[in-house]
């Protein structure tokens, strides 16, 4: 069997201070250990009692996981409770005046909303889709701008039991018609319009298109928040205003109670790898997995000033913005606008102005605004923030320690999170006050989740080998189906050639001589060069480690004698070189290379760009470069792209 070999070593290692350790929620090696123990001694009861020690039930379940059926698990089965009532209620006795959401608005103004004030307009939203006619299990969806309706309207989805499907605002009307269709939503929630970096936002526009193109019949009604004075172009006799609807009603709403296993919400994966999959969460083990790893890994404190910067159009703005931080009570910023505008200070000012303790960001983010000034945070007041996290794609050790240094002062740790919208909650990550961190590895599993690397077979591969990541055991957090496609919920994630035992999560890894996981990029990435397996990784992150190097993707292109031939796009912190000055820039890279991983990595060809092909969650869409690099014509859907123009300067090579 072959597996995938690392070329990539990294050693340095940060262990927490002690100040954090003695402070954190699991504090210390022997923390992490103890609950690792606990679950492996009895993994039910670990689950069960987290189970009950974090979520409110309306009626205590007394069965734990069902595996009668699997793949398709259940969990807390014969629990009921809301996750609304979760999110808000229980907050009100003790700590309703305390301000859930500091909401941001693109132009700047900001405004704090209390739990008692988030509850109110949570039930009365929730108030006016029962006037509508929704109820228990019928489809939502949500294609909002990023800010406090948004999770309102999540918020309230949830507390009549109505499944949402949020598309995040940036998708296209095509998109949007195919989401619907999908999910046969009865009612579609949107703005007129939204505000990013100065610009306004098509949204109801956007949704008037995307009925148009059929396949929507059935939607009943389209709720639109007004969220700028321009006036809509077209008002559908389905149309109803939210401020509207919202006026009239009463601002107590009566929970649905629901089982702990009816769908909570279904989310379309982001499709950097092809066809959108409606990836279906349940209520329970949902919540559960979004609460324990605000405290274990975010290690939740009363007093922090959260912020999570995903929009909630991705499974982190779910779970990271509209679930996990309100059900631990948290108080969080919420940012309706980009990292950019009205410049690149906007993320450092924000932390400064709000005080924020805990911040998590993507690495596309970090590189991109490393490129737009590595000095601007040095002039912000950053010492509120006390942790720092990551997730969406690896983080290449050099934007690490960057972030370490400039951003944490050398003093926050890093959370490098690794996980999926399939997931529900983080998976593989450090927990802060307990597992040292070492730049570019997600470190250890969490406690009660079993990860492990095996090659074809399902046999683990020996350490320092690469191999398809896979998880031993199911976990309250996971996918419960793909919506309406049961078989391909199997195929995808619990294949026959593991006998369906194993969950496959569809990257590579490999764990090192501390078991700490490394992840190496997508199964369907790994090149072969020379019989050498290769994740796209580790060699983007020797790219990046060169000081001229903003951002690179790595991808094979078929190669007569090698099998395959590496081919790097690179994009410079400087402008995109050209000619001559192209030609010596990409030599000096592919040397570069040699030295930094040895010659088996080093890149055949070296395209510069602007900028890469992305998706709109922001992560490289390397089965676009696929293409590119073998000279094809682009035949599939762009239309999840952040940015197509710059697919045509990547078509041409420097060496
Ligand atoms: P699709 O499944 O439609 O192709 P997607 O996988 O990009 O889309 P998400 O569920 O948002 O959609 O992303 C999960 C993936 O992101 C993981 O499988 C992994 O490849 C990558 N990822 C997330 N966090 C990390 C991390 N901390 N380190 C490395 N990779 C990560
Ligand atoms: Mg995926």
């Amino acid at each position: 069997m072959s597996t995938i070999d690392s070329v990539l070593k990294e050693n340095r290692l940060f262990p927490p201070s002690e100040d954090f350790r003695v402070k954190a929620n699991v504090s210390g090696m022997e923390g992490y250990n103890a609950l690792c123990e606990q679950a492996n001694n009895d993994y039910e009861g670990f689950w069960a009692d987290l189970g009950r020690e974090l979520v409110s039930w309306k009626q205590p379940f007394t069965k734990v996981l069902n595996s009668t059926e699997a793949p398709f698990y259940k969990w807390f089965e014969d629990g009921t409770l809301n996750v609304s009532y979760n999110c808000l209620d229980r907050h009100l006795a003790g700590s309703g005046d305390k301000p859930a959401i500091i909401f941001e608005a693109d132009d700047g103004t900001s405004t704090p909303v209390t739990y008692r004030e988030l509850h109110q307009r949570v039930c009365q939203f929730a108030n006016g889709l029962r006037s509508l006619g929704v109820k228990k299990g019928d489809r939502v969806v949500v294609y909002m701008p990023m800010g406090v309706e948004a999770v309102v309207a999540m918020q309230a989805c949830a507390r009549i039991g109505a499944i949402h499907s949020v598309v995040f605002g940036g998708f296209s009307a095509k998109s949007l018609q195919e989401r619907i269709g999908d999910a046969r939503a009865s009612l579609v929630i949107t703005a007129n319009e939204g505000l990013r970096g100065g610009k306004s936002v098509p949204l109801q526009a956007v949704v008037d298109d995307a009925l148009a193109l059929g396949g929507c019949e059935s939607i009943q009604h389209i709720v639109v928040f007004q969220r700028t004075q321009t006036a809509p172009a077209q008002w559908d006799a389905r149309n109803v205003w939210w401020h509207e609807l919202t006026a009239q009603q009463p601002t107590e709403c009566e929970p649905e109670w629901m089982n702990a296993e009816d769908p909570l919400f279904i989310l379309y994966t982001s499709g950097s790898t092809g066809k959108p999959k409606g990836i279906q969460h349940s209520s329970g083990g949902y919540l559960l997995g979004t609460l324990v790893t605000m405290k274990w890994v975010f290690d939740y404190k009363p007093d922090d000033v959260f912020w999570c910067t995903a929009d909630v159009g991705w499974i982190t703005g779910h779970s990271y913005v509209c679930y996990g931080p309100l059900a631990i009570g948290a108080t969080q910023v919420v940012f309706e606008g980009i990292p950019t505008y009205p410049d690149a200070n906007r993320f450092w000012s924000m932390i400064a102005r709000h005080k924020v303790t805990t911040f998590y960001t993507a690495p596309t983010a970090i590189r991109s605004l490393i490129k737009l000034g590595a000095d601007l945070p040095g002039q912000h007041d950053l010492s509120s923030l006390r942790l720092l996290g990551t997730v969406g794609e690896p983080i290449n050790p050099e934007a690490w320690i960057w972030y370490h240094e400039v951003v944490g002062g050398g003093r926050c740790p890093i959370v490098d999170t690794w996980w999926q919208t399939e997931t529900g909650a983080h998976m593989i990550a450090p927990l802060p006050g307990a597992v040292a961190t070492k730049p570019g590895s997600c470190t250890l599993p969490l406690p009660g989740i079993l990860a492990d690397i095996v090659d074809e077979s399902g046999a683990p591969v020996e350490p320092g080998k690469g191999g398809a990541l896979v998880i031993k055991k199911p976990w309250p957090s996971m996918v419960r189906t793909i919506w309406g496609d049961p078989d391909r919920f199997k195929k995808t994630y619990f294949p026959e050639e593991f006998n369906g035992q194993l969950y496959l999560a569809g990257d590579s890894a490999h764990t090192d001589e501390n078991g700490y996981i490394w992840i190496m990029g997508r199964i369907d990435d790994v090149l072969n060069v020379s019989g050498h397996r290769l994740g796209t990784m580790e060699i983007e992150s020797a790219l990046v480690a060169n000081p001229l190097v903003a951002e690179a993707a790595v991808v094979g292109r078929p190669h007569e004698i090698k099998g395959e031939a590496v081919v790097a796009f690179v994009v410079l912190k400087q402008n995109r070189p050209e000619g001559e000055d192209a030609k010596r820039i990409a030599r000096e890279l592919r040397e570069w290379v040699a030295h930094e991983i040895g010659k088996i990595a080093q890149p055949d060809e070296i395209r510069f760009g602007e900028n890469l092909p992305k998706t709109r969650s922001g992560k490289i869409m390397r089965r676009l470069l696929r293409v590119i690099a073998k000279g094809e014509e682009i035949t599939q859907d762009v239309s999840t792209l952040e940015n197509p123009a710059i697919l045509e300067q990547l078509r041409v090579s420097a060496l």
